[in-house]
């Protein structure tokens, strides 16, 4: 798509290749660089947050019986931090590891350099320096987001996930609210007998506050994972000094306990 247009009653697309396609409605779900977005909103390009991603998997075959445990682990330091975890049916290991950087390039799925991840990790612990070693050949992302909005929707013409409330990946739910939004766009389309305006009003206000929420918290435990000085001692108190509650997770319930259906 390179441009829309509303016109009251339908909608026209107009896609790379200059074909028209006309519709009852328009869902942009184009993703961070979202081309609707642009359109609908103009609020410039997303907030490019310093931090980098290198991803990469590990045949297990290739990982020390010792570190292969069967859930997620993630070593922390000032400005940077490493997470494995198997997946697969625990055939791979799934590695990401996220240091702050002053590269500013728009960019996503394209390789990365193995000699600035070893420099970032140069005092990172012993074992995270011998499983990023094993690794050749990584996948970067430069890592971006936006602040919280509340008009996503106009007319016939909505967003939906990180077109609509792109977030960083410290809390692995950007996907997650991309399929919650999808269901609650579907029952309400459902019902619409056609006026998709109030339809994509009705969507947008039910999701806005929530997935605004996880965009914000997510940048906080970013935060957190990266701190050093104080406020890793703070980090270290909250996560590892504290008895646990009675309900473990309680603190996160708003979250992991999903929407109601
Ligand atoms: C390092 C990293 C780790 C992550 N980990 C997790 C995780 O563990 N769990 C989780 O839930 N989420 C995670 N995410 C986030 C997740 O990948 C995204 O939130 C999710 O892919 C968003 O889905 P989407 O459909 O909104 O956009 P996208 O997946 O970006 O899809 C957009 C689609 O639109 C297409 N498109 C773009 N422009 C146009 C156009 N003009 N015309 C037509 N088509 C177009 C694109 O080709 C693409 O296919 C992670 C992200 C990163 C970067």
């Amino acid at each position: 798509m390179v441009e829309f247009s509303d016109n009251g009653d339908h909608v026209v697309v107009v896609t790379s290749d200059r074909q028209r396609r006309e519709g009852d409605a328009l869902i942009g779900a184009d993703g961070l660089w979202s081309k609707v977005r642009a359109q609908l909103l103009n609020d410039g390009p997303p907030r490019v947050s310093g931090h980098i991603a290198y991803r990469a998997v590990l045949p297990i075959g290739e990982v020390p019986e010792a570190w292969r445990p069967p859930s997620v682990v993630l070593w922390g330091g000032a400005k940077h931090h490493f997470v494995h975890y198997p997946l697969h049916r625990g055939d791979i290991l799934n590695l990401v590891a996220v240091f702050h950087s002053n590269r500013y390039e728009e960019g996503w799925d394209t390789y990365g350099d193995p000699g600035e991840l070893k420099q970032f990790f140069a005092h990172a612990h012993p074992q995270v320096q011998q499983m990023l070693a094993k690794i050749d050949a990584w996948k970067m992302w430069v890592l971006c987001d936006r602040e919280p909005v509340a008009n996503w929707s106009r007319g016939r013409v909505t967003l939906l996930g990180d077109a609509a409330h792109p977030m960083l990946q410290y809390l692995a739910q950007g996907a997650a609210m991309a399929m919650e939004d999808a269901y609650v766009l579907a029952n309400e389309a459902a019902v619409a007998n056609g006026d998709f305006a109030a339809a994509f009003t009705r969507y947008q206000q039910q999701r806005y506050k929530r997935t605004g929420r996880v965009q914000l918290t997510a940048r906080f435990f970013g935060e957190i994972y990266h701190a050093g000085g104080a406020t890793a001692d703070v980090r270290n108190d909250i996560f590892f000094n504290q008895a646990p509650t009675a309900t473990p997770g309680e603190s996160m319930a708003w979250l992991y306990d999903g929407i109601a259906r």
